[in-house]
């Protein structure tokens, strides 16, 4: 049974563990499974093996629906994207990887139940160490945001005690999961925090290494790329493939607005040391942005500067662009209409002009447009207006937390922002409504 509308491999073989050590079927996904306890399956709170993962109650349904051709509310994001014409996690892991081959692994019985289950994908966010504390971020994902979370008062304070204590990374719960696991796995997916600060990453590039797996295996990262170890190559030449997700979302001064407090002297040399690298351990590079209510208005440059960066490298000359959707006061959705349609009309016009896209570069430039098209979809006014005063007030007190200012770097929206008036006849107080908004919700 595989209806290849909607199946995909990731609720067979793949695992994503968070930041706060709860474990998904993949990043995307947005639903849990339960420990026996009843609790959400987390490696925080217990004992979890592959099996337990893999043939929990909710992938088995999830794995049904998908081979029935149901589209599972839980995969909405992938579903939203295809309708835009864009490549979803589900179709771009499967044709990258022609993941289907493991049959053993992808032998399921009539009630979803995988008999001898392997997790092959290890999607892994190792807790939350990471030096920028970017816009879009919070402190679940950034260290350095706590301190900011607690000043602007954002963030539950026991959430944010907990996000201070010792990791669940280094517990007995995990450590007896994974040294299992990466004996079975082969891909391993880092992402953050910052991936390349966390050192235990190292750690289990060695134990792939020492157990001569390394060969057949791929490692793929999401860096921020504000430190590249000198001794990285030492272990990137062992694997298989290297992949590299480098996140920018824009450029100059731009760029250290929303990635604070990077800089873009620091980022420019690093990008031109990572290509350097590229010629020693070949490894495939993509630039990754965002589409979000902050970078819309400035795309065109960020694509320009980086069509031209990368001409003659043999690179993907078109970046790889995420759609914010949390915090939802950074979706672009809620920008004026106005300043979406100028936006997306400069950024298609400029994709129009280039004629000698590769096939790859030829998907990267479908998937900004379906991204693009999931912009111009209306929002109901009135939630739309109460997230525009949200995004004017929050990104106001970053601004002076942080002594930035928004007119120095994206302007042309500082004229659509409301007075802190617009608030009245709403009926809604935007700091106080988190839940109602589904504000801090992390996709
Ligand atoms: S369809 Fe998409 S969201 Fe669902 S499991 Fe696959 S990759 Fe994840």
């Amino acid at each position: 049974m595989w209806d290849s509308k909607t199946s995909c491999t990731r609720p067979f073989t793949g695992l994503s563990v968070r930041t706060d050590g709860k474990v998904k079927v993949c990043c995307d996904n947005n639903e849990s499974a339960l420990d026996a306890s009843g609790q959400i399956q987390s490696f925080r709170n217990s004992k979890l093996s592959a099996n337990e993962i893999i043939n929990s109650n909710m992938r088995k349904k999830l794995r049904l629906a998908l081979a029935s051709g149901i589209e599972d509310p839980g995969c909405s994001k992938c579903w939203e994207l295809e309708e835009k014409g864009g490549e979803s996690l589900r179709i771009g892991w499967q044709d990258r990887f022609n993941s289907r081959d493991n049959s053993e692994a992808m032998a399921m019985q009539p009630d979803g139940t995988i008999e001898k289950p392997n997790i092959e994908l290890l999607e892994l966010s190792l807790g939350n160490l990471c030096n920028f504390k970017c816009r879009m971020c919070s402190a679940q994902s950034s260290t350095t945001w706590i301190r900011e979370a607690e000043h602007h008062g954002w963030e539950n304070p026991a959430i944010l005690q907990s996000l201070k204590e010792k990791s669940w990374v280094e517990g007995e719960n995990f450590q007896e999961f994974i040294s299992s696991a990466l004996g079975t796995a082969k891909h391993l997916n880092f992402y953050g925090g910052e991936p390349l600060l966390i050192k235990k990453h190292y750690e289990y590039l060695k134990i792939c290494i020492d157990k001569g797996q390394a060969a057949n295996m791929t490692v793929a990262y999401a860096t921020n790329l504000s430190h590249i170890p000198d001794d990285i190559l030492e272990y990137w030449r062992h694997f298989k493939k290297v992949y590299l997700t480098v996140s920018c979302d824009g450029i100059g001064s731009h760029y250290e607005y929303i990635r604070y407090p990077g800089r873009w002297d620091v980022f420019s040399r690093n990008l031109d040391k990572l290509l350097k690298l590229q010629q020693e351990v070949p490894f495939e590079f993509s630039l990754g942005g965002t589409i979000q209510v902050l970078t819309v208005t400035r795309l065109l440059d960020m694509l320009k500067w980086y069509y031209a960066k990368m001409t003659g490298t043999g690179l993907s000359r078109i970046p790889f662009y995420g759609y914010v959707h949390t915090p939802n006061w950074l979706d672009p959705r809620i920008l004026p209409q106005q300043l979406k349609d100028e936006a997306e009309q400069k950024v298609l016009q400029y994709l129009d002009t280039l004629l000698d896209l590769s096939e790859t570069e030829q998907v990267m430039a479908g998937l900004l447009k379906g991204q693009l098209a999931l912009m111009q979809e209306p929002l109901p006014l009135r939630r739309g207006q109460v997230l525009w005063s949200m995004f004017a007030s929050r990104n106001e007190k970053m601004d002076r937390y942080r002594s930035q200012k928004l007119a120095d770097h994206v302007p042309e929206i500082v004229p659509y922002l409301p007075k802190l008036s617009s608030y009245l006849g709403t009926g809604v107080r935007p700091e106080t409504n988190k839940q109602a908004l589904g504000i801090g919700v992390k996709g």
